[in-house]
């Protein structure tokens, strides 16, 4: 069963599904802000469902932190059971979708033993109907969010959303506590530390950091997280440098701050960065 935990007031996180991902409400005096949706229809029906059994007010619309799957699969079960709802989400997520969410789809519809356990038969892919491209102010009656659309990190659609009365930062996949971060289809895995390490600039000591998945944490877990992706970073861009081959690069570290099993994705977006790639192919971990 999901777990609710109140983080500040009026924000709450609910946490569980099948990829422990943290929902995300705000509350205002006009009503819910949901920050992301679930990983098939059927989840997205449910999240809905249960916050609507806990909180009166109604659900004034959706934030996706980034375009995956895991994120963002539920949007059709907001858009069906809200009238009206908005979608906040990066500006790039539709191309997204277009790159790496549907082909992998439309390679599972043929062959759904290449992910079992999915249930994306009738997914339908639903962009934000409120993208954006730069900083906004959203009012909840009497309370204000603020979108904060990033660089290419986690992902090439990454959204912060933050919370300045109780100084509360979500932070989707950008950090991850429960599990190592991922590099997932469209990472930047030499940006993202550039990013991880501005946001810890931003953030003040007692502030509270929800992560996509996982417990909450704060500014000195963000600015770690930074280092260990920055070790990283570094070290495939030095192989690269080297002239080492892509899959010669993790060998040549011992100690890597992450299971090395986790990085062949991350060799491939940074080579494919710095070869001055297109950046369309590879990342092929899962979120
Ligand atoms: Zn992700």
């Amino acid at each position: 069963m999901p777990t609710w935990i109140t983080v500040a007031e009026g924000v709450h996180q609910r946490r569980g599904g099948p990829f422990d991902l943290s929902v995300v409400v705000v509350e205002g005096a006009d009503g819910l802000l949901v920050v992301d949706a679930g990983g098939d229809p059927s989840e997205g029906a449910e999240i809905l469902a249960d916050i609507r059994s806990r909180f009166d007010r109604p659900v004034l619309g959706l934030v996706n932190t980034h375009a995956h799957f895991d994120h963002t699969f539920g949007n059709q079960a907001f858009r069906s059971g809200v009238p009206d709802v908005a979608i906040h989400g990066h500006a790039l997520i539709a191309r997204h979708f277009e790159r790496y969410e549907g082909p992998r789809v439309a390679a599972w519809r043929l062959d759904p033993s290449r992910e079992p356990g999915r249930a994306w038969a009738d997914v339908e892919l639903v962009p934000p109907t409120h993208p954006i491209d730069a900083p906004v102010d959203l009012d909840l009656g009497g309370r204000a969010v603020r979108l904060l659309p990033q660089p290419p990190a986690h992902s090439d659609t990454d959204v912060v959303l933050f919370v300045p009365d109780v100084r509360v930062w979500v932070l989707g996949d950008l950090v991850e506590e429960s599990g190592p971060p991922m590099y997932g289809s469209g990472s930047y895995p030499l940006t993202w530390p550039d990013v991880l390490e501005a946001l810890a600039a931003d953030m003040r000591d007692g502030d509270l950091v929800m992560p996509g998945h996982g417990a909450v944490v704060d500014r000195a877990f963000v600015a770690r997280q930074a280092g260990v992706l920055r070790v990283i970073a570094d070290r495939i861009a030095g192989a690269h440098a080297q002239g080492l081959p892509a899959d010669e690069a993790l060998a040549a570290h011992a100690d890597w701050p992450l299971p090395p099993e986790g990085l062949t994705g991350a060799v491939e977006r940074a080579y494919l960065a710095l070869d001055g790639e297109p950046l369309e192919q590879g990342g092929t971990r899962d979120a």
